[in-house]
């Protein structure tokens, strides 16, 4: 068994296959909520939800579209907003 501090539930368990074929569990910590459109608030594409470590070893284009409005609003609500703009 692992040690305490492992056994809570707010770590996430990920089985990972060995060459030999017997498995091992890794203790993560686990990930931060999806980001949402602020519009109509479904969930957003495209957009990386990880813990801060990784998140700044990524380039800026793995995070976020890079459209305008890319990771505040989902391509429907951006499309809206584009034609309320030229009205
Ligand atoms: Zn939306």
């Amino acid at each position: 068994m692992v040690r305490p501090a492992l056994r809570s539930r707010s770590f996430r368990r990920i089985k990972k296959k060995l060459p030999g074929g017997a498995f091992i569990t890794h203790y993560l910590k686990r990930k931060p909520s999806v980001a949402k459109c602020s519009a109509c608030g479904s969930k957003l594409h495209g957009v990386k939800s990880e813990r801060p470590i990784v998140m700044k070893k990524l380039s800026r284009s793995r995070k976020t579209p890079s459209r305008p409005y890319g990771g505040r609003l989902c391509s429907k609500c951006t499309r809206e907003k584009m034609k309320e703009k030229v009205r």
